[in-house]
């Protein structure tokens, strides 16, 4: 039986362990398993799509069309590509095409069974900057710890990403053939502005982060809640997306009073603790943050029968503003570009899932508290949801001043 908390299967478990042999693009190629290649004097990590045909031919990374392209990019950044950089792809056989012809993009299965080579070139080399080209580059650096669908480049591209599990800054932009292949303009300025931005984040210290997960406090009585700063963020988990329909609840709620301290609970039944928080709620002098007001707002309208005053910042809204592409505006995806933890939702969010789409359909919460311990791993993902929301506004703030 599967384990409570089990992590859905990814392809490895589903498949077994994928290797060189479950690929068998090394048996046809003149390069097969081509090393990393590069004396990385400043850090800088490179992790492309797979070699093509001069690749194949010489041995060694980006030795084409697409590789001329952005060696030359790289120096005028006053980067040499081979020097200061190691060189690695997503695939280290060359794909072709069945009647082996020409290059062909590799396949996610292909990627799987080269990813374990990949990060262990990242394990093995203190990198400063991993600069990920391309869609197969940010699967093979992401899919192992990204449950979520990936989306395409257009939405990763451009971040610098302070990756924990590297320890290193994750920078995914276009791959250069894309740019070759686009003879545009703005693509081109997108790529060279990308490049410049994330080249100086090598010059950046990584940050020292510490597990957020000691910053959850659970508490069962909520007189903490009496005595609050000016600003605070606030979460709800509930039984569904809508409050509206009968036999809807607010599960539990948290509120994070600083980047280090947030007070996770369950959603009081007893008339003190009841006042407390409505109370917290209505109190204009605290200045409250979510992210996406208009749910917390709704479940507090319709289940506690009171508006929440000062409501001061929306993170949903900021990262909106900050960034208007579309996919980026989720939690989840900011926690991890701003702060660099994937998918710290991985084993709650299965539980909190609609059942259908009909937006009043109940989710399976009350499964999840059933289990042994499911209540307290509740309460730390209803804690760390506020928590991330505090310092995302934090910085937001700073951003947009
Ligand atoms: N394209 C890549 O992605 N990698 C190479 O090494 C060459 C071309």
């Amino acid at each position: 039986m599967k384990g409570f908390f089990d992590v859905q299967p990814t392809k490895r478990q589903a498949k077994g362990v994928l290797s060189c042999f479950s690929c068998g693009l090394y048996k046809h190629v003149a390069s097969p398993k081509m090393e990393a290649y590069g004396a990385f004097r400043k850090g800088i990590l490179n992790v492309g799509e797979a070699p093509g045909e001069m690749e194949d031919k010489r041995g060694k990374q980006w030795q084409g069309k697409a590789g001329s392209r952005l060696e030359r990019t790289y120096e005028d950044m006053g980067i040499d590509l081979f020097k200061d950089c190691l060189n690695i792809n997503a695939v280290n056989c060359r794909p072709m095409t069945t009647d082996k012809s020409a290059n062909r993009t590799p396949t996610s299965q292909e990627i799987a069974c080269c990813q374990d080579r990949v990060l262990k070139v990242i394990a093995g080399h203190k990198s400063k900057l991993i600069v990920a080209f391309g869609s197969p580059a940010v699967e093979s650096l992401l899919s192992h710890r990204w449950k979520k669908d990936l989306g395409g480049i257009g939405k990763w591209r451009g971040w610098a990403i302070p990756d924990r599990d590297f320890g290193a800054w994750l920078c995914p932009t276009y791959h250069p053939s894309y740019i070759e292949r686009s003879q545009g303009k703005e693509e081109e300025t997108i790529w060279t502005q990308d490049l410049k931005k994330l080249l100086k984040k090598a010059a950046t210290p990584f940050p020292n982060w510490a597990d957020e997960k000691q910053y959850v406090k659970i508490i069962s009585d909520l007189s903490p809640l009496r005595d609050l700063p000016n600003i605070v963020a606030i979460d709800y988990e509930t039984t569904g997306l809508k409050p509206h329909a009968d036999g809807h609840r607010i599960v539990c709620a948290s509120v994070a009073i600083s980047p280090h301290l947030v007070y996770s609970f369950m959603f009081p039944e007893n008339e003190t603790d009841k006042r407390i928080f409505t109370k917290l709620l209505r109190n204009p002098q605290v200045g409250k943050v979510a992210h996406n007001i208009k749910f917390e707002e709704a479940w507090s309208v319709n289940r506690l029968g009171y508006s929440v005053k000062n409501w001061q910042w929306d993170t949903m809204l900021a990262a909106h503003i900050l960034d208007n592409r579309p996919a980026v505006t989720g939690l989840k995806f900011q926690v991890y570009v701003n702060f660099g933890v994937p998918d710290y939702d991985s084993e709650i969010e299965p539980y909190l899932k609609a059942r259908d789409n009909s937006g009043n359909s109940f989710n399976r919460i009350q499964v999840l508290l059933d289990k042994p311990g499911g209540k307290e791993k509740l309460l730390t993902y209803c804690g760390l949801d506020s928590l991330y929301s505090l310092k995302l506004a934090f910085k937001q703030m700073e951003a947009i001043k």
